[in-house]
């Protein structure tokens, strides 16, 4: 390990034996980047879900293994991992859609039951959820109108039939689809992705959310909308105080959109901490895998091509059914440093510096690959109190400069920039996009 690396994990805790060595281990309390926005809306305690494969066989898979986070009030928790990893049985399991195996939901710090119909009930108005696919989340012979009218009659019975129009209007104006009658009455299959997205959303707002579950909702949609769509949401976010889970295996989108980003593995959370930090100073090597094989090759720096993970990225995936199997870190079979004991133990999720967490047995190998290989490192924020790291080529900047092309900057688009200086400043408005109009023919 270089001597930077070494000081980057300068807190040193002389209590019990960590994985790879306890110098390395941060011994306060690890503190959510999302906190620093608002108070905790909703936390998973040791959430686990295992799925039964048919009826009375004895064959399970192990989706989600003890997953632990919050979402906090105007605050973006980015929930990131190839597809298989458990994202959208996370997204599920919070949206109240799937029972749990184990551990606590707790909403506003009071554990959500399914089977008490009164709470469960507030509990799905103030848990939203936004789909992947805007076209098979509308249903096709219904109109726009009907598409909101229903969430407004089941979540505010109180309106009078004048007053639910109006809130109609309003909604279309929030998802900025304008003038709102010339998509009152258009059919799903009249509008682009785009638009249907927005629908989706201004759906979800109609029950007056505190918590929106994005599950992959750009995914679907062409490049060029993905940033709109991600700057409304934001706008969201600002102006109604939502906690918001943004599903994504997109780790670029991630960094620019959310406070918090949490890496997941089979089943298990492997990293977590600020965007910035774990998609530009990676420490799990999965998460480093992740980073150094985003797409777009061409928009990424030569440097940064050069430090594809040596040997993992020609191990293949194994299915979460072969992973169900390991006892221990369901990455090993990928990863170049596993050992037996990776196999044999999970490595406990530790913090390593106030704001970041890794699970792995070999966190020092895998940063002093970090450092020797170029991964897109930029300077660290602190990594603990009083300390922190300059690593080889880095800039100076704890978030991200879109002047400074680090790799991801061009990955999603070229607007993503925009939304860089957005989270920068705090706010983002109609003012930081273009005034243009959009591919779906509405006018921002
Ligand atoms: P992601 O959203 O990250 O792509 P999912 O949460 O959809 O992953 O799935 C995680 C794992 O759980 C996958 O291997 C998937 O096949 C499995 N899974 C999801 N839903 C079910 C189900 N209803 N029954 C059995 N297995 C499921
Ligand atoms: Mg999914």
């Amino acid at each position: 390990m270089t001597e930077a690396t070494s000081s980057m994990l300068g807190s040193v805790d002389n209590g019990e034996q960590k994985p790879g060595s306890s110098s390395l281990y941060y011994s306060g309390d690890f503190v959510s980047a999302a906190s620093q926005r608002g108070r905790v809306v909703l936390e998973a305690q040791n959430v686990s879900k295992v799925f039964k494969l048919g009826l009375g066989s004895k064959d399970y898979i192990s989706a989600v293994r003890n997953a632990n986070f919050s979402l906090y009030e105007k605050a973006v928790v980015a929930l990131v991992g190839e597809s298989g990893s458990g994202k959208s049985t996370i997204a599920r399991l919070l949206a109240g859609q799937i029972p749990k195996s184990g551990g606590e939901i707790l909403l506003n710090g009071m554990p959500v039951n399914i089977k008490t119909n009164r709470a469960f009930r507030r509990y799905k108005r103030e848990v939203q959820m936004v789909f992947q696919d805007p076209f098979s989340s509308l249903n096709s012979v219904h109109k726009i109108h009907y598409h909101l009218k229903r969430p407004i009659a089941i979540h505010q019975r109180q309106l009078k039939r004048d007053a639910v129009e109006k809130e109609i209007n309003s909604l279309l104006n929030q998802v900025r689809l304008l003038p709102a009658d010339q998509f009152i009455d258009k059919y799903p299959y009249e509008l682009s992705g785009g638009q249907r997205q927005r629908v989706a959303i201004a759906r979800a707002l109609a029950a007056k959310p505190k918590v929106l579950l994005a599950d992959e909702p750009v995914s679907m949609l062409d490049v060029s909308i993905r940033l709109e769509v991600l700057s409304l949401l934001d706008d969201l976010r600002d102006r109604f105080s939502l906690a918001i889970l943004y599903v994504t295996h997109d780790i670029a989108s991630a960094r620019y959109f959310a406070d918090e980003t949490i890496v997941i593995y089979g089943g298990d959370i492997v990293e977590r901490g600020t965007s910035e930090d774990v998609t530009q100073m990676p420490v799990h090597p999965y998460t480093q895998l992740l980073v150094s094989a985003a797409p777009n090759p061409d928009a990424l720096d030569s440097s940064i091509r050069d430090a594809k993970v040596s040997g993992a990225l020609s191990k293949p995936r194994q299915t979460i059914s072969a992973l169900t199997t390991i006892k221990g870190c369901r990455f090993a079979p990928r990863c170049q440093f596993a050992t037996d004991k990776c196999i044999a133990e999970l490595p406990p999720l530790l913090p390593i510096s106030q704001d970041r967490m890794v699970a792995c047995w070999h966190v020092d190998k895998a940063i002093a690959h970090l450092s020797s290989r170029q991964i897109p490192v930029k300077t660290s924020t602190v990594v603990s109190p009083g300390e922190s790291l300059t690593l080889q080529g880095a800039h100076t900047a704890s978030k991200p400069d879109a002047s400074k092309n680090t790799g991801l900057d061009n990955y999603i688009s070229p607007g993503m920039s925009n939304l860089t200086n957005i989270r920068q400043h705090g706010t983002i408005s109609q003012t930081v996009l273009p005034e243009r109009d959009t591919e779906d023919g509405s006018t921002n």
